[in-house]
């Protein structure tokens, strides 16, 4: 049968634009419709304005510390909507280099929401579309849960677009939304408590790292209250929100943020009718090729609910293209050793394993850990102290995980990736020169084992 396209990409976010690029490049006819924005969650709600806000936030501290270095900067001051409309420029700018590496792909955008019809037709604008091959690249939605008086909160999706800076904000989770987005509100003046219903936030990383990052925060100044969670939110006469705890205590805000997780975006797509199988926790069911319960149907990125990053959803897009496509290049994602960072003030950064992870598994671990200020700090008020650890495999000598506090951490931590991904052993690493004077050289010269 003769399909109007090759592959029909619902979604032109992260992984859906990598698939339809990498398709089109190989020789396939390709479609992509999005309903939203162009680039999706990263571009426009995600990774990029928001690294652009903690570039914004980390200011506060660079004019605190400037004076130690000879500098006098009198009457700074911090205009939250210009922040904003500088970045709504940017993304803007983003948004015309999507449309154009699409449309100059060859790839035929549809601006629009679209549905599954059947295994191998999409409805998109009223109009009915065959594809051979149908890719769900929908992303995810932040997930708030269903409190008395939630409609009263925002989430990140709303954060990017606040015409003031809050004066009192509450955010609640203890994940990476919640943590980045406590920095920024905290760095850009708003008084600011994060809520985490658990003993301890950022659950999955190193546990030193919970436990540094944990302090380095309240030293700024941040209000930490762990087994905290809100029952109900109320909104007052004069527009600002009260939370009711679980435990009876109340607390005034002028904006609550969730950040407590993100569902699979599913809305309108007709999968129940065509029978497409979730998994346990509502995300869509593929197999190792990323086909769904419908064969013809595919499904990468947030959907899937695997890792949810950018760099795997891209992975994922071009997995699906060359498979596809290109066969003779194609290679599974490796889901091993990601490296990710928490974008907070300090940055934080970690790949492979953490040392509870590493114990769990049986392995016999030797950890290494430096602690120290780091050196452009020495000459400013700050107390900000940074953390590196390595931890071994006893055994065989080979690094299973490094992490790290600090400034530039995720910066760091990309090369470290490759280290680790080669198999690299602490031996590798000791006769590895350091580059001097840098931060990241402690990671090359710890000598002293801080636990067996
Ligand atoms: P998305 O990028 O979400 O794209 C899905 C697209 O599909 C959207 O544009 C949506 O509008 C469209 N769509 C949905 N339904 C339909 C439909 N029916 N018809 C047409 N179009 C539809 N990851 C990192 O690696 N680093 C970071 O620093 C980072 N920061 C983040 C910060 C925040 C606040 C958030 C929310 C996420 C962050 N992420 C980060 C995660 C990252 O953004 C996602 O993992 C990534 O965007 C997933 O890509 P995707 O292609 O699966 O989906
Ligand atoms: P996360 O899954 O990272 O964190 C969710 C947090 O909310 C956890 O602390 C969780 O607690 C808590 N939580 C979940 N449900 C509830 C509830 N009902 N009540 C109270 N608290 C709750 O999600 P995020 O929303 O922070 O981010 C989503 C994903 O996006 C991330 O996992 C990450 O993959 C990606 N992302 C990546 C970034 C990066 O690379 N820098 C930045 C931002 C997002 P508990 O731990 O107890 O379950």
């Amino acid at each position: 049968m003769a399909y109007d396209f090759d592959l029909f990409v619902i979604g032109a976010g992260s992984g859906g634009v990598r698939a339809a690029r990498f398709a089109a490049g190989y020789g396939a006819r390709v479609a992509v419709a999005e309903s939203r924005y162009l680039g999706g969650t990263c571009v426009n709600v995600g990774c990029v304005p928001k690294k652009l806000l903690v570039f914004g936030a980390h200011y506060a501290e660079d004019i605190g510390q400037a004076q130690g270095y000879g500098w006098t900067i009198d009457g700074a001051t911090f205009d939250w909507s210009s922040l904003i409309a500088n970045k709504d420029q940017e993304i803007q700018r983003l948004n015309g280099i999507y449309r154009n590496l699409l449309v100059d792909g060859g790839v035929s955008l549809f601006e629009a929401h679209a549905r599954l019809v059947d295994a191998h037709t999409v409805e998109v604008a009223g109009q009915r579309y065959s594809a051979e091959h149908i890719l769900v690249a929908t992303g995810g939605w932040p997930f708030v849960p269903e409190i008395p008086g939630h409609e009263h909160a925002i989430t990140s999706n709303e954060a990017f677009y606040l015409e003031r800076l809050p004066r009192r904000v509450l955010v609640v989770g203890g994940g990476y939304i919640a943590v980045e987005f406590a920095s920024i509100f905290h760095g850009c003046g708003a008084d600011t408590k994060l809520l985490y219903r658990g003993e301890l936030f950022l659950r999955g990383f190193d546990g030193s790292l919970r436990d540094h990052i944990k302090d380095e925060l309240i030293k700024k100044g941040m209000d930490l209250q762990f087994k905290s969670d809100i029952a109900r939110i109320d909104k007052l006469a004069d527009g600002s929100l009260l939370a009711t705890l679980e435990d009876g205590r109340t607390l005034e805000a002028d904006c609550i943020f969730y950040a407590t997780g993100r569902r699979p975006m599913l809305d309108g797509l007709g999968l129940a009718e065509l029978g497409i199988e979730l998994d346990e926790r509502g995300f869509i069911a593929v197999d190792e090729e990323y086909r769904t319960s419908v064969p013809s149907v595919l499904a990468i990125g947030d959907v899937i609910g695997r890792v949810q990053l950018t760099p795997v959803a891209l992975a994922e897009g071009m997995a699906v293209a060359r498979r596809l496509f290109k066969p003779e290049e194609y290679r599974k994602v490796d889901y091993a050793l990601i490296p990710t960072a928490v974008f907070s003030l300090p940055n934080m950064a970690t790949v492979g394993l953490t040392e509870e992870q590493a114990r769990e598994r049986g392995y016999k671990v030797t950890v290494y850990e430096s602690r120290f200020r780091p050196m452009k700090l020495t000459m400013t008020q700050s107390l900000e102290r940074s953390l590196m650890k390595l931890v071994v495999d006893a055994q065989t000598d080979r690094v299973l995980g490094c992490h790290m506090v600090g400034p530039d951490a995720g910066e760091i931590m990309q090369g470290l990736a490759v280290a680790l991904k080669a198999g690299a052993t602490k031996r590798v690493f000791d006769e590895t020169l350091g580059i001097h004077p840098t931060a990241a050289e402690e990671f090359v010269t710890m000598r002293t084992p801080a636990a067996i």
